[in-house]
């Protein structure tokens, strides 16, 4: 079987009057306007990643509209952006176009809107299904807006994304695992995980300084992500991403106050993942262990530091790892010899 690669061509937008009042969000960055790239700007990102795609069969290639409430800025501007956009799609140059957008910012209006122009992912961010949390972290809407709008995406034929935020005020691991099965039922068939950080000036370093919200720790993050990648797994639901980057600037500015941050953040999930698969293995000091996974998978088989290899290293004489394109994602091969 042919192995699909994704390539995004990332446009970031940046937030723009917005009216909500997320508690994790500073405003003053985030209402900036003076970055917002203009339409040529957009074609200028889009010919600087094509020359670097590789255009060839099995390569799907998408211009993704990033980082802001796409359906929230002006109907000329979400115009613009598309006609350049569409462009590339009609001369087959990309495959698709992908937006971010708020739950509530989504009509059948913009809708049409969009379907005219040839996107063909709408990503939600919906960072909670639980209306407390929802209303705990100022985000103005309810869990039936995010279940509306999902639908409504879906009748209309585009591939829905929905992100979600653990750790948010209110939240539990049990409110974080209804989440991602309230997701899969509203038919996403993309995901992406990003665990609560406190950033400087938000009403959540606030909180956070008189006591009144404590972040989760990164091992605490990394296993309730792994309980959620385990559900998105057998739903079928793509995992696009685990754990926020932030830009360096918001590292090197100390704007990161607390959270669970970590650099490497999806591998310490996928690092646990198959340490939980392996410490299923009845440990045989006297034997040898040849370990056989998909080649995607490698890297999170040995673990992050190689920790899943020393720590098998503990129960085996000797351990190997090798690859095998036939063997599933996912899914490993022992055999043991002495
Ligand atoms: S995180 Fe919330 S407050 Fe911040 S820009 Fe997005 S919707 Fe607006």
């Amino acid at each position: 079987m042919e192995k699909i690669r994704h390539f995004n061509i990332p446009v970031f937008m940046p937030e723009m009057a917005c009216p909500q009042s997320c508690i994790y969000c500073n405003q003053s960055v985030v209402t900036s306007v003076s970055s917002i790239p203009d339409s040529n700007h957009v074609q200028t990102i889009v010919e600087a990643h094509l020359k670097t795609i590789p255009r060839k069969t099995g390569t799907i290639i998408e211009i993704a509209f990033f980082g802001g409430n796409f359906t929230g800025i002006s109907e000329d501007m979400q115009k613009a952006y598309l006609e350049v956009a569409s462009r590339y799609k009609k001369n087959n140059m990309v495959d698709g176009i992908r937006i971010s957008t708020r739950p509530d910012f989504i009509d059948a209006g913009s809708l049409d809107l969009l379907l005219k122009y040839g996107v063909t992912s709408i990503e939600l961010g919906v960072q909670s299904m639980d209306d407390e949390v929802l209303k705990r972290s100022g985000r103005g809407y309810v869990t039936a807006t995010v279940e509306k709008a999902a639908q409504l995406i879906r009748s209309y034929g585009f591939e829905l994304g929905m992100q979600m935020m653990p750790g948010l005020p209110g939240d539990s691991e049990d409110a974080s695992v209804a989440t991602a099965h309230a997701i899969v039922r509203c038919g996403a068939s993309t995901t992406r995980i990003y665990p609560l950080l406190v950033i400087k000036d938000t009403p959540l370093e606030n909180m956070y300084k008189k006591g009144l919200y404590k972040p989760l720790t990164i091992s605490q993050a990394v296993e309730t992500t792994k309980k959620l990648l385990i559900i998105f797994l057998k739903a079928g639901v793509r995992v696009l991403k685990m754990g926020l980057h932030p830009a360096p600037d918001l590292i090197n500015q100390k704007r990161l106050v607390a959270g669970p941050f970590h650099p490497c953040f999806a591998e310490l999930v996928l690092t646990s993942y198959w340490a939980d698969l392996f410490s299923k293995l009845t440990s045989e000091p006297n034997k040898q262990i040849s370990m056989t996974v998909n080649p995607s998978d490698i890297n999170h088989a040995i673990g992050y530091k190689a920790a899943n290899k020393k720590e098998l290293l503990k129960r085996f004489k000797k351990v190997t790892f090798k690859t095998d394109d036939a063997l599933k994602k996912y899914h490993y091969h022992v055999d043991y010899s002495f």
